[in-house]
């Protein structure tokens, strides 16, 4: 039996493949794209990053804390950050680790482990794993909701836009107002003919920067309980940004942090220029017409939608993975309770958890695949314990808007928090291992 086996070489495969290297558990990595970087690299034929992108949180709260950025800017572009993961992955020597051009296009349980098909320059082959990590992203097949009537101009999802040129002179309808809604919606003033932004619910925008810093530096030290964070930060918000209603947007139907914020106040100081209109919920298409709810409606050329993404793993039954309702239902959103040998990384979403999370993500990953062949009853009783006792609360006691998008949604204080405390209960040495350098470094 070979090792472990990774799919995916964005930042969360090069994550696992890191915290497993670095251990000494043989590793070999897949990735369908012809280098690593994952969505970071605009070439990647299943990237989503446009043209303008750059990081929504900041540089010194995304990075691996083991690599820092070597970019002294607070928001890094695509590029800077596609260069960054080629550095960490020559330098932890994980490129050699990866197969590229090839694509896992089949996962089998067999012998006590699994069988990984793949695709690529060698052909179909098919190699035996003690176990497969599943690293291939969370923001790469389109959520399109279907709409009545049909719409007889071009409708494109986010995941196709690319440059401000798609947009150029054309009347603009975008459906939805999360983070790459509002950063194409600024770029499409600038460009196009006409913007609008038909939004179904209200956000809570937050600037990049607050006082002079990048807002996700603040509050950096011990977390405040929820109700006292949310009345806090409101009053911060509502003293910079104002109220949204203002510009437009409907009043939101949560308190801040019980969704994903909208890190962009660009948006808004168009919407104070008239640059862009707001417009309610799509009700129908008809033609080149758009109906809304409340009763108006306009001609479009282009309605890009910007109605986000659901979780895909094609290669393998949703059985293997637990699924229930939206998502695979995992262990701290990575060990299936079956413990069947399949672990994801990558699979949360939080607001400032950055790559280091997903890292910390696969250090409790390569503890116990380590515990599982040096000290087995350590990985018993951390098994016993998932199927045992109830799962620890990630949400850090914020009521999360029930929808699809929040079902692996965490708050990123309890989240590393919980995988702490498993490392250090899996591991007695976990917490001084951990950031230090190791025989493998
Ligand atoms: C515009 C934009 C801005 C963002 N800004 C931030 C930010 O500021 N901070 C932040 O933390 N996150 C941000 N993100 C989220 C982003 O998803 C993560 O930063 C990160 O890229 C997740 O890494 P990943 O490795 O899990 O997934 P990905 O980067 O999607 O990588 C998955 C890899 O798996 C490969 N793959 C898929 N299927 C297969 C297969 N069957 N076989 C082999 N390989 C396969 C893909 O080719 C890809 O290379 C942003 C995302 C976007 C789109």
């Amino acid at each position: 039996m070979n090792g472990y086996a990774v799919i995916g070489g964005g930042p969360s495969g090069l994550a696992a493949a890191r915290a497993l290297h670095r251990r000494g558990i043989d590793v070999d990595g897949y990735e369908a794209s012809h280098g690593v970087g994952g969505l970071w690299d605009i070439s990647n034929p299943r990237s989503t990053m446009y043209e303008s992108a750059h990081l929504i949180s900041s540089r010194t709260t995304t990075q691996f804390s083991e690599y820092p950025m070597s970019s002294r800017v607070d928001y890094p572009g695509h590029r800077e950050l596609l260069s960054y993961f080629r550095d960490y992955a020559d330098h932890f020597g994980l490129t050699a680790l990866f197969r590229f051009d090839t694509t896992v296009t089949r996962l089998e349980p067999r012998a006590g482990g699994w069988d990984l098909t793949s695709e690529g320059p060698e052909g179909t082959a098919t190699r035996h794993y003690a176990g497969v990590i599943l690293a291939n992203g969370t923001l790469s097949e389109p959520n399109i909701p279907s709409f009545p009537g049909a719409f007889s101009n071009e409708l494109l999802h986010t995941s196709a836009y690319r440059s401000p040129a798609q947009l150029a002179g054309r009347r603009v309808l975008i459906i939805g107002a999360g983070n790459s809604g509002c950063d194409i919606a600024v770029d499409a003033v600038h460009h196009a003919a006409s913007v609008d932004m038909s939004v179904r619910r209200g956000y809570h925008f937050v600037p990049r920067y607050l006082f002079g810093r990048p807002s996700d530096t603040l509050n950096r030290g011990r977390p405040l309980p929820p109700r006292l964070k949310q009345a806090v930060d409101t009053r911060v918000l509502r003293a910079f940004t104002g109220d949204p209603t203002r510009f437009g947007f409907p009043r939101p139907d949560h308190r801040l942090y019980e969704s994903h914020p909208v890190v962009n106040t660009l948006i808004l100081n168009h919407l104070g220029q008239g640059d862009l209109r707001i417009r309610a919920d799509v009700e129908r298409f008809d033609g080149a017409t758009v109906r809304f709810r409340d009763s108006t409606s306009d001609e479009y050329d282009l309605v890009l939608l910007a109605t986000g993404y659901r979780l895909h793993y094609p290669f393998v039954d949703h059985r293997h993975l637990h699924w229930q309702g939206s998502a695979p239902r995992l262990f701290l959103h990575i060990f299936p309770p079956s413990f069947s040998g399949l672990y994801v990384v990558g699979m949360v979403e939080a607001s400032g958890i950055g790559w280091q999370g997903r890292y910390e993500q696969a250090e409790l990953l390569s503890d116990y695949l380590d515990a599982v062949e040096r000290r087995p009853s350590r990985a018993e009783a951390f098994r016993r314990r998932v199927a045992g006792a109830p799962w620890p609360d990630l949400t850090g006691g914020y009521r999360y808007l029930p929808l699809d998008r929040m079902a692996y949604y965490v708050n990123k204080d309890a989240y590393r928090r919980a995988v702490r405390r498993e490392r250090q209960q899996l591991d007695e040495y976990a917490g001084r291992a951990h950031g230090s350098p190791s025989p493998a470094t």
